[in-house]
């Protein structure tokens, strides 16, 4: 867990727990050309995955971004929740980046199926939304985790660029799915940018032109990465994302010509 301010605007960095995938799984189409990247990987090849959420506190509201893979894999969320001082009834909202099954984990209560936040509004990005519907997949995770939600009267579909308080604005970046969203956080003159999916891995980061296995629509995955490099570069702002390496919070930075993750607790960060 991590703790960061940004302006007024406090942002902690909680792990659902971490996860190893082989890269020339995760890079297919790169061929051998990620094997320039074995520095980044542990010693069977695998690049090392955090599962992050991010709890915002901005304007006198508790903001949940994404929720893990939930019990199924004993994930730690709850209990980091927890220890950050925060009962699951004051968040105020849950955001989603994007619907996968490891962002939507802890949404309900399994036995009973009620909201695990029982105050919480559940604001989901609606192209998501309607492609899970339209997919309707017997024992997936959207119909266990993420359908309910809109039976039990809590759901908000959004779109485009939507403010969850004035320091919290919306951003969509579509391609690792097409409602994926990103919430940049502007306060007191600074700026950070929580992006999801959006870069996956740090070889993402160096070759932002690489699209992995997982990002649904390639093209608009490497238009996007773009986009938000052009937008977090400009002013070296805080970046907050899923996967890479914990706490999943750092910035992007240029060492000898290559673009790099340096996490806020990396040694010389
Ligand atoms: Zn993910």
């Amino acid at each position: 867990m991590e703790r960061v301010q940004v302006g007024n605007v406090e942002v902690v960095a909680l792990s659902d727990g971490g996860g190893a995938f082989p890269a020339t799984r995760t890079y297919a189409a790169a061929g051998q050309a990620i094997q320039q990247y074995a520095h980044l990987m542990d010693t069977d090849g695998n690049l090392l995955q955090n599962f992050a959420s991010f709890l915002l506190r901005a304007d006198g509201r508790t903001v949940l971004v994404d929720c893990g893979n939930g019990p199924e894999r004993e994930g730690t969320l709850l209990r980091e929740i927890e220890a950050v001082g925060v009962r699951p009834g004051e968040i105020d909202i849950v955001i989603f980046t994007h619907l996968h099954g490891d962002h939507t984990g802890w949404n309900l209560e399994r036995e009973s199926g009620q909201p695990r936040f029982v105050n919480a509004r559940y604001w989901v990005p609606r192209a998501d939304w309607d492609r899970g519907i339209e997919q309707n997949r017997e024992g997936g995770s959207f119909n266990r985790d993420v359908r309910p939600l809109d039976a039990l009267g809590v759901l908000d579909l959004i779109e485009g660029e939507r403010a969850l308080t004035p320091s919290l604005i919306t951003l969509p970046t579509p391609g690792h799915t097409p409602g994926h969203t990103s919430i940049v956080v502007r306060s007191g003159g600074e700026e950070a940018y929580i992006i999801g999916d959006a870069f996956i891995t740090p070889v993402d980061v160096a070759e932002p032109e690489w699209p992995t296995t997982w990002d649904g629509d390639p093209v608009q995955t490497v238009l996007t990465r773009k986009m938000l490099l052009a937008r977090i570069e400009m002013g070296n702002h805080l970046v907050g994302a899923s996967h890479l390496p914990a706490p999943s919070i750092g910035h992007f930075v240029v060492v000898n010509g290559t673009r790099t993750w340096r996490g806020v607790r990396t040694p010389g960060g």
